[in-house]
């Protein structure tokens, strides 16, 4: 369980986000959406420890994590640049973080076969990032999340970058793994649709304020004032 305890982020004397609380439980598909600048990322950053936490406390599984580093939270993030490694070839580019952390070189080949074949990227693995196309590269950034097998995947927009088809495609695809390995998804779109349609809950934001967390049905037939109706696109 994640939970967020009255969160804020200040930047000067700016407050991005405010306040915001909510418990997002195991194994739960959680997205945050809003307009652009509402302060998605600035939150999910907080939550991966990437972002200092102004006031307010972070819990995972009940522990206080304000001052734990990004290591320690047992969390990984996909971005929406994906952030690969140019030099690496696939394979490298996702055993990076097994082979920082010294695992067993037999357990590496071991997650490494089984998410290449989850993924469909087994013929791909001795190439470089700029030899593939960016639904390849997505599925490599989604993989280099996957092996490394933390309960708690992040991720900030992870497919803005694709064309409509694919994106549809790989909506599907990152609902199902998340299904098939019970992870713990905090997801971040600025896309209504998509979250309507990927969320076991959905929690909107405006200008850093939490205006309604719930399942999507729910929220779209009863919005909490005219800001969700308009931004799901209810009917009046
Ligand atoms: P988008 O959909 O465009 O990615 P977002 O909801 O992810 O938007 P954030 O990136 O969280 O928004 O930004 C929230 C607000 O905080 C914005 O007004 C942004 O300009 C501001 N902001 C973000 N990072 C910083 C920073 N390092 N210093 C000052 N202001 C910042
Ligand atoms: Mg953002």
């Amino acid at each position: 369980e994640v939970e967020l305890r009255r969160i804020s982020k200040m930047y000067g004397s700016q407050k991005v986000v405010n306040e915001v609380s909510t418990r997002i439980l195991p194994g739960e598909f959680f997205v945050l959406v809003g307009p652009s600048g509402c302060g998605k990322s600035t939150t999910l950053r907080m939550i991966a420890g990437l972002e200092e936490i102004s006031t307010g406390e972070l819990l995972i599984g009940g522990k206080p994590m304000n001052q734990v580093p990004p290591s320690g939270r047992n969390i990984s993030m996909v971005f929406q640049n994906y952030a690969l490694y140019p030099h690496l070839t696939v394979k490298d580019n996702i055993l990076f973080g097994l082979q920082v952390r010294k695992v067993d070189k037999a357990e590496q080949g071991k997650r490494l076969e089984r998410v290449a074949e989850m993924l469909g990227i087994a013929h791909l693995l001795q190439r470089k990032p700029k030899e593939l196309s960016g639904g390849q590269r997505q599925r490599v950034a989604l993989g280099r999340a996957i092996v490394s097998q933390h309960p708690i995947c992040l991720m900030d927009e992870p497919l803005s970058n694709l064309d409509a088809k694919l994106r549809g495609h790989m909506r599907t695809e990152i609902r199902r793994l998340q299904q098939e390995l019970g992870i713990t998804m905090i997801y971040v779109t600025h896309d209504q649709v998509e979250a309507m349609t990927m969320a076991d809950r959905m929690m909107v934001l405006r200008d850093g304020e939490v205006q309604q967390v719930g399942k999507p049905l729910d929220v779209y037939n009863h919005p909490a004032n005219l800001f969700v109706a308009e931004f799901t696109g209810a009917p009046p």
